[in-house]
């Protein structure tokens, strides 16, 4: 029977156990289907303020943009 050669430290099986639980609860690689942006699941889109489609922020900016190209 293949028996361990040290005692593993309660620091070593905290990190062992602790990398389990970091695997679960990871950030997703998540990008906006919007504009792109890398940004966290379910959560409105920092970048273009949209989430699902439906836009709930509005930017100042983008705002100005919208008013400037409709007066020329
Ligand atoms: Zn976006």
């Amino acid at each position: 029977m293949a028996v361990p050669k040290k005692k593993t430290s309660p620091s070593r099986r905290g990190l062992r156990r602790a990398g389990q639980h970091h695997k679960l609860y990871a950030a997703q690689p998540y990008s906006c289907p919007n504009c792109g942006a890398h940004s966290l699941p379910h959560t409105i889109c920092p970048s273009c303020g949209t989430y699902k489609g439906k836009e709930f922020i509005t930017f100042k900016a983008e705002e100005e943009e919208a008013t400037e190209a409709t007066e020329e």
